[in-house]
């Protein structure tokens, strides 16, 4: 599975506001977008000539590296919610954060998508029972998403969750902390999903 490996708070500063890929560090003043000024590189802080496609571009790749993704996926899943019944930018969000590391970082149990990427890819998660190690499962309405039972009383695991309960957890997830599981309850609206997203940059920008 492809994967950036390269440091992620660069990518921050490339979109020029936090997208909190580094777990704690990004709620502290650590954060690099608090201590350092402009875009990575020799040119940052320069002027920067905005047309519509670098809009649409930059809305793209800041949604993309939210989640962690590279093009190809990412586009696999802008392909599906183009052919769904509903709105294809709200349909793209809402498949976004089905995915399975996306639910296991929303309910705490990882610090940051990646580190909840990496508890789905190494079988610490169970959905209905069975183990899933697959980080783009699409879960349904229903399912049940626990640490396999000999995880638990995993240290970092428990300080995930210590730390994830300054975060809010998001309404269409029930979260039972002494069992280290969740229910998904519901499908998020798209009320529900980050306001400072504008998917509709990216249907434009997929659509020419
Ligand atoms: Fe982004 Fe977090 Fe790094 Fe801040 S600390 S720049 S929010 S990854």
């Amino acid at each position: 599975m492809a994967k950036y490996c390269g440091p992620v708070c660069r990518l921050c500063r490339r979109e020029g506001e936090k997208l909190f890929l580094k777990g704690e560090r990004c709620y502290t003043n650590k954060c690099a977008i608090e201590r350092r000024e402009g875009a990575p590189g020799q040119h940052g802080k320069g002027r920067q000539a905005f047309s519509d496609f670098k809009v649409q571009f930059r809305e793209k790749q800041k949604v993309k590296r939210i989640f962690g993704m590279l093009e190809k996926s990412f586009r696999k899943v802008y392909e599906k919610a183009s052919t769904s019944k509903g709105v294809t930018g709200t349909e793209l969000l809402v498949n976004l954060e089905r995915r399975l590391d996306n639910i296991v970082y929303r309910l705490g149990f990882g610090a940051s998508r990646r580190l909840s990427r990496q508890l789905v890819s190494h079988g610490l998660v169970q959905i209905n029972g069975r183990p899933v190690n697959i980080p783009s499962y699409q879960v349904k309405v229903g399912d049940v998403v626990e640490i396999r039972e000999r995880n638990k009383k995993d240290m970092g695991i428990a300080a995930s969750m210590l730390a994830a309960e300054s975060r809010v957890i998001p309404e269409w997830l029930a979260l039972d902390k002494n069992a280290v599981k969740g229910t998904v309850n519901a499908l998020p609206s798209r009320a529900q999903l980050s306001q400072s997203v504008n998917e509709q940059l990216i249907v434009e920008l997929y659509s020419k």
